[in-house]
């Protein structure tokens, strides 16, 4: 035995020296068992042949390219039987590239030697930080064979692109180090910004190394008793010590510089930016793991979506509040809207050059059973996000379509009726030719229809936009660029687009009768949509002071409170609509 324990210390020497001193993984390869089950710089790196090995190297090599320095090495050497041996070496590693990875640390390098056939073959090999809970009595006191169950039923916590933890993994393990333990931590989720664009720019197979080497690095991130997760495609998930909110602010910032390595990097010419959500554990730890990391990306909602770089956001009790409130009024609605609860009214739109009332806008309202009045403001977004606004703009239209129709049946003087209408609709397959089929179900002429898209919808892809703009227009409907100064569109949105109606943002109008220069541009851009062609109309009008303005910059016409504010169908036919003959 004596012989062996030598034998086998002298080729641990010089696996450890292929390893770290000369990167050979070829070589190193060639010493592998067929049945090799772990292998990597991580705790649990699986592999279930020689295959996945290699591929396990390759991807070390990609990382860091250079070699490192081994010194101080001490070797241990523990026989199991008579044909299983274990090796551990303690050294210290040294890059010596220091520029591209630097770190100098105490290393545990440690071999499970097999017999196959006279031959000793590795079918462990495990590089990792010394850990005094990882110790040889409850690391290898398995053997090969359990060992690779052991591996298979830890696979399926693991993720198959990336080699860490998936999400049941992570349950697992956070558990684990939840349990008895006094430290804090945090959960932190986070999602990576426009990976859809890093696929479709590079392609799938360089989205897939960006994805495994920001696990990698997450992985190198996580001390022992920290762990990682990828749970979903660019999602990750970490739970992290936590000392204070500034040494956290710091290590989100160290590991987001250091999500990619430096072959990534080289590809991409950018870092990659992430959008994180951050919950702060209670002190017991006794709540479910994925409540917490449903509570992380409540908080990831509310970053900013900013261009610049990466944000996170901690979560706060009033945001699972809002989510409650948000999916409770979202049921309401669905029932409002069988129950016919939700209202139409109308704001009238008046012409400048007689006063004379000339159009409306359709505005919804929202009455809940306890009399509560919600806002359009407060539930559109929330139907938009949530998939609802497609039903809901069709509701709408059929309801005023169909007071349309009955106008028209009375013989009432018929002013054409503008619809707001969601951006979302750009995206949807046969949106227009729902439409029109709705209008025409009820003989409504299209230029009585004002079709209503807000400025921001215009950030959407020029082609689709120009198709949806062109298809309206073509089947007869008006069109209006709505909100016209809350967006960042401005004055190029008018050589871009072919509407008919700009109706400019009473934010814009609030500055005129103060500001020479706001009551320039209000000015210019009233020429300028003149000049293509286009009528104006002003929103917001309070004031006589504001009415003149407009009257004055010649803007065709005004809507606002001071010509009236937005009132039930009833009221509005009874004001507006006296049966004369139809114009
Ligand atoms: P909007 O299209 O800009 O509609 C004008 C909003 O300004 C209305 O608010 C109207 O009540 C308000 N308003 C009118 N005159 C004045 C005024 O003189 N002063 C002030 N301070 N406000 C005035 P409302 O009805 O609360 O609607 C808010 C937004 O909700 C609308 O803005 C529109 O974008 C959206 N919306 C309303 N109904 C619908 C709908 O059926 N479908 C969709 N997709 N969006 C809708
Ligand atoms: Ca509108
Ligand atoms: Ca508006």
């Amino acid at each position: 035995m004596e012989a062996v324990i030598a034998n086998i210390r002298k080729m641990s020497r010089y696996m450890a020296y292929l390893y770290f001193e000369k990167r050979d993984y070829a070589r190193l390869q060639a010493y592998l068992s067929d049945s090799i089950s772990w292998v990597g710089t991580g705790k649990y790196e699986i592999c279930h042949n020689k295959e996945e090995a290699q591929h396990f190297f390759m991807e070390e090599q990609r990382v860091y390219q250079g070699v490192f320095t081994i010194t101080n090495d001490t070797y241990r050497v523990i026989p199991l039987n008579t044909c299983t041996v274990i090796a551990i070496c303690l050294c210290r590693v040294q890059p010596q590239d220091r520029d591209a990875l630097d770190m100098c640390e105490d290393m545990r390098f440690s071999l499970l030697w097999t017999k196959e056939d006279d031959e000793w073959k590795i079918s462990h090999v495990h590089a990792s930080i010394p850990d005094s809970s990882l110790d040889e009595t409850n690391y290898f006191n398995l053997n090969p064979k359990e060992l690779k169950s052991a591996g298979i039923q830890l696979a399926s916590r693991y993720d198959t692109l990336t080699g860490i933890r998936n999400m049941e993994g992570f349950v697992k393990e956070a558990e684990r180090l939840l349990k008895d333990t006094t430290q804090a931590y945090a959960l932190i989720r986070f999602n990576i910004c426009n990976f859809r664009f890093i696929n479709h720019q590079y392609g799938y197979a360089f989205g897939d190394d960006i994805l495994k080497s920001i696990a990698h690095n997450l992985s190198l991130s996580c001390q022992d008793t920290e762990t990682c997760a990828r749970i979903e495609k660019d999602t990750f998930v970490m739970l992290y010590h936590l000392q204070d909110k500034e040494k956290m602010y710091k290590r989100m910032y160290e590991v987001k510089s250091r999500l990619l390595d430096c072959s990534s990097l080289r590809r991409l010419k950018q870092k990659v930016q992430y959008t994180a959500g951050i919950y702060i554990l209670e002190k017991d730890n006794k709540e479910n793991i994925k409540s917490m990391m449903d509570k992380a990306a409540f908080a990831m909602k509310y970053v900013e979506n900013t261009l610049d770089s990466s944000k996170f956001m901690y979560y706060e009790s009033w945001m699972l509040q809002k989510k409650n409130r948000d999916d409770e009024l979202l049921e309401q609605a669905k029932a409002a809207m069988q129950n016919q609860d939700f209202k139409l009214v109308i704001q009238p739109q008046m012409q400048l050059e007689d006063d004379r009332i000339v159009s409306g806008e359709a505005l919804s309202r929202w009455t809940l059973p306890d009399g509560t009045a919600v806002a359009p403001d407060g539930f559109i977004s929330l139907f938009e996000k949530y998939g609802l606004i497609s039903k809901y703009d069709f509701y709408v239209l059929h309801l005023l379509c169909k007071t349309m129709q009955r106008w028209i049946r009375e013989n009432r003087k018929i002013f054409p009726i503008s619809v707001n209408q969601s951006r979302t609709h750009l995206t949807e397959p046969n949106y227009i030719e729902y439409f029109i089929q709705v209008v025409d179900s009820y003989q409504i002429p299209h230029e009585l229809i004002v079709f209503e898209l807000t400025e921001s919808a215009f950030t959407e892809s020029e082609k689709l936009l120009q198709h949806f703009m062109m298809s309206l227009k073509n089947a007869g409907f008006q069109i209006a660029i709505d909100d016209f100064g809350t967006g960042f569109s401005g004055i190029s949105l008018l050589s871009r687009v072919n509407a008919d109606i700009l109706k400019v943002d009473k934010s814009l109008l609030n500055g005129i009768n103060t500001s020479r220069r706001q009551m320039t541009i209000f000015w210019k851009i009233i020429e300028m949509a003149h000049s293509i062609g286009m009528r104006v109309i002003c929103e917001g009008v309070e004031t006589k002071e504001q009415l003149n303005d407009i009257r004055l910059l010649k803007c065709d016409i005004a809507q606002g409170y001071l010509i009236g504010k937005p009132i039930p169908l009833e009221e509005f036919e009874e004001k507006f609509m006296s049966p004369t003959v139809r114009i």
